[in-house]
């Protein structure tokens, strides 16, 4: 228990906030209520319980669809003079600056991240978020349109469009950096005047509850942000088939995301869908080295590989491919493993017990696979937490499961590939299901930019691996998923277009 008392010992209100069991914000208010018992969520470095929330159902979800429906329809939000809600949203992100201290330390307990890169990057991100969409809300505009053809004999038409929010949105997020994909989510469906229903991932709620209360600080109406708090198959699964929300967002696995399709027929919601990945990094031979083989390393040891963009297919070329693996064991042999509060490391625990199985057993698959461990690939059996080894494995093929498959840990496979063509190596790159993210390094940023071209991915970095920003667009071609999150396309996302037509 020591990491969570004598860590946090000087930040009381984070303890009072562990302390509570935490219900669902409907309507502006805190509320109790599931049918399922409360969930226990434990510290992922100890595995010892840190606080508790309830488990809501269908019933829960109807009480903050009514909520957000009322809110939407009222037009208290949607309609309001959008200088005004950009007010309060640029309000709620000096609040999320002004508690990044606590944000920080709830995330890193809650899932074992480190206080420090939660605090610099993952709230910092999130402010800029939220300021990034606020600018947008004075800025939808929708065109005027010159008709293309005349409407009757003589007679010319005048058409303009206006934008409109999609209406009431559901939210469901994962547990990696979960503060973040939060906002990632919630900023642009404010901004576009949506309500919200969000649902966090069961595993690690702290930080969305805590947004709940910093939202609660704000002037933001009541009904227009919700949170109701639950495991995927009830809460997430009664949101995603209600009939009376508009729009789905999810971030999850490509399976779920499957689920989700089916549920939201019945009322054919707009779906939006950030899935899984298995991206490449591409190492050409020309590449500067010492940039490229930290960079790698980065790519798919950050968060310990539970990041929907790690760089967990490498692709080098033969000529540099022995330099290559060397510098990555001895980056991945000098890791420091843990998580405390205070110091920060770099590798965490993995999620839950759940997924440290499940990566754990995609290791054994690669070993029964042919593929060559070069370095880890043991639990971590002297901490008490998730903790995985940083693994890397040589001599893997396409065919191979670790190589298809989504293993979500700190699990790096290794190609080798001899050819120069570029369209033989984008083919490499592209043989996935997946396409989300995907970097090439290379000496020579044209090569660069013609390689970017060739690759199906939503996202290509040019001797940069997973380059995010507010403003810049992200998410899935093929498996990945649906639609784009960022910049002004994730905006659009929660817009309708109106075409307004008279005659002149
Ligand atoms: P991960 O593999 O990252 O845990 P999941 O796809 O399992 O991701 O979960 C992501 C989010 O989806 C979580 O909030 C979870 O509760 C929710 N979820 C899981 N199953 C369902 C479902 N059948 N319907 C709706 N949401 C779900």
């Amino acid at each position: 228990m020591s990491f969570v008392t004598k860590q946090i010992g000087s930040h009381e209100d984070v303890q009072s906030f562990l302390a509570r069991k935490h219900g669902h914000f409907i309507n502006g208010a805190w509320q109790s209520g599931g049918d399922l018992k409360p969930i226990a969520i434990k510290c992922p470095a100890t595995g010892l319980q840190i606080s508790t929330i309830e488990s809501g159902g269908e019933i829960e979800i109807d009480a903050a669809v009514k909520a957000a429906r009322q809110a939407f329809e009222s037009g208290v939000w949607a309609k309001m003079v959008p200088v005004e809600r950009a007010r309060i949203l640029f309000a709620l992100a000096d609040l999320v600056e002004a508690n990044a201290e606590q944000i920080s330390y709830l995330e890193a307990l809650d899932i074992g991240v480190s206080r420090g890169l939660m605090r610099d990057i993952g709230v910092k991100l999130a402010a800029d978020q939220i300021r990034y969409y606020a600018g947008w809300v004075t800025k939808i505009n929708g065109e005027t349109i010159t008709n293309s053809r005349a409407a009757a004999p003589g007679r010319e038409f005048l058409t303009y469009t206006v934008k409109e929010p999609i209406g009431v949105v559901g939210q469901i997020i994962p547990w990696n950096f979960p503060f973040g994909m939060a906002l990632q989510k919630l900023a642009p469906a404010l901004a576009a005047g949506c309500s919200v229903i969000l649902k966090p991932a069961e595993e690690a709620p702290l930080t969305s509850a805590y947004l709940a209360d910093l939202i609660a600080q704000t002037d933001m109406p009541s009904g227009v942000f919700n949170l109701v708090n639950g495991v995927g198959r009830k809460a997430g699964a009664a949101l995603s088939r209600h009939p009376d929300v508009d729009k789905i967002s999810f971030t999850g696995s490509t399976s779920v995301g499957k689920e989700i399709l089916h549920a939201v027929t019945g009322n054919l919601k707009k779906t939006a869908l950030e899935l899984g990945g298995k991206s490449p990094v591409v190492i050409l031979k020309d590449a500067n080295l010492s940039e490229a083989i930290p960079a790698a390393a980065r790519a798919i040891f950050f968060l310990s590989g539970q990041n929907c963009m790690a760089g967990s297919r490498l692709l080098v070329h033969a000529d540099i491919h022995d330099q290559v693996v060397e510098g990555l064991v001895e980056i991945a042999k000098s890791m420091r493993i843990g998580a405390d509060l205070e110091n920060s490391y770099d590798i965490g625990p993995l999620i839950s017990e759940r997924q440290m199985t499940r990566v754990l057993a995609y290791i054994d698959t690669g070993l029964g696979e042919g593929a060559k461990l070069v370095t880890g690939g043991k639990r971590v059996k002297s901490m008490a937490g998730y903790f995985v080894e940083p693994t890397i494995f040589t001599n893997c093929s396409s065919s191979m499961r670790i190589v298809k498959e989504e293993i979500f840990g700190p699990v790096l496979t290794i190609q080798k590939f001899e050819t120069e063509d570029l369209e033989d190596i984008a083919a490499m790159a592209n043989d996935t299901i997946f396409g989300l993210s995907a970097s090439v390094w290379t000496g020579d940023v044209s090569i660069g930019h013609k390689l970017a071209g060739k690759i199906k991915a939503g996202q290509v970095g040019i001797n940069v691996h997973a380059a995010i920003d507010p403003a810049t667009p992200f998410g899935g071609y093929k498996q990945s998923g649906w639609g784009r999150e960022f910049g002004q396309d994730g905006l659009e996302a929660y817009l309708e277009t109106k075409a307004i037509t008279a005659y002149l």
